[in-house]
């Protein structure tokens, strides 16, 4: 059985603490690497804020919060980073480039029995595999935001991906106490080919006047028992990731069935982002619960 003691996570953003937060939980070592220490800064307060949320509900203690964090160091140097690591997981900005990048040095740099793993959304594994003299130690590992909660990890099999590294894979996610669930390496892996044509098609639906935003979100949630409406799901996403992922999926497959609703692409090229831009379908000005209808659909 492979052991892991040493952690690295690469990107200290919405998902990197994250990860790096239930792995330090676990009692795992983690080094958490940014570009640039304000990132960390972010990162690590961040941590400490959930760690605080935690213990106001009574399910970890001060002493968990003191322990978990200083089982977390920092770092702004890649090389260094990785040196000692069992496990990388790469949680940067989703651009195929950057990531190719970072896996190109994470290749010559991290000791030769690591495994490798991406928390990218769409990008394929088995492309950044190639960029590696180890591809058959190149592994997905999707966990889902907000990564303390959410109990899934989608964990993707590259092409070349051995059954060794993916077994060692789901044992350590169940360790962090989630579920993690083996699928192959196809755009969209599961969830998203799943989840964006369903968010796509709402869109749709808004656009051809069939019913208002508002009353989408309410026909998914009551007679669906989702908790969230697509639309409201697809701002708390981001517009412009859903977007990104729908173009993955349109290019990988060559299937009209994935194209971007033009109402979409029209929304993310006007800067209305979701939650993070302050409006998308919901206007958040006021507050980040979807509870007012933008302008532009009311
Ligand atoms: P984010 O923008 O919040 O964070 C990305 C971080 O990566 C930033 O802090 C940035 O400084 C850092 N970064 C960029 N280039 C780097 C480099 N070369 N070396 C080190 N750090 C670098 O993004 P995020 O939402 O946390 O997404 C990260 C990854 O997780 C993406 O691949 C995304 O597709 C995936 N993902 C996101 C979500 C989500 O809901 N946000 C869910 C599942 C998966």
């Amino acid at each position: 059985m492979m052991e892991f003691k040493h952690i690295t996570v690469i990107g200290a953003g919405t998902m990197g603490n994250g990860i790096a937060h239930v792995f330090a939980q676990s009692g795992y070592e983690v080094v958490l690497m940014d570009l640039a220490q304000e990132a960390l800064d972010k990162g690590v307060a961040t941590i400490t804020r959930n760690l605080d949320r935690m213990i106001a509900k009574e399910r970890i203690s001060e002493t968990d919060k003191t322990e978990t964090l200083a089982r977390i160091s920092v770092q702004t140097d890649l090389e260094k980073a990785v040196s000692k690591a069992d496990l990388v997981v790469e949680a940067a900005t989703e651009n195929a480039k950057i990531k190719l990048g970072i896996f190109e040095k994470m290749d010559a740099h991290a000791p030769a029995h690591a495994i490798l793993a991406t928390n990218t959304s769409s990008i394929s594994i088995t492309e950044i595999a190639a960029v590696t003299q180890r591809p058959e130690q190149v592994i997905g590992m999707h966990f889902m935001n907000p990564v303390p909660i959410m109990k899934l990890v989608e964990v993707i099999r590259g092409y070349n991906t051995s059954d060794a590294v993916t077994q060692a894979t789901m044992a350590l996610s169940k360790d962090l106490g989630k579920v993690p669930t083996e699928v192959n390496d196809y755009p969209g892996f599961v969830a998203n080919r799943i989840l964006m044509p369903m968010i796509n098609e709402a869109i749709e639906t808004l656009y051809n006047g069939v019913a208002g935003v508002s009353e989408i979100d309410t026909v998914m949630k009551l007679g669906m028992a989702h908790p969230m409406g697509p639309l409201q799901l697809a701002d708390f996403i981001g517009l412009d990731v859903c977007l990104s992922i729908l173009e993955v999926m349109y290019d990988g497959f060559k299937n009209p069935k994935y194209a971007p609703c033009p109402l979409l692409v029209n929304m993310v090229r006007a800067g209305k982002f979701g939650v993070k831009s302050g409006e998308g379908f919901y206007d958040y000005s006021e507050s980040r619960k979807a509870e007012k209808v933008s302008a532009q659909f009311s």
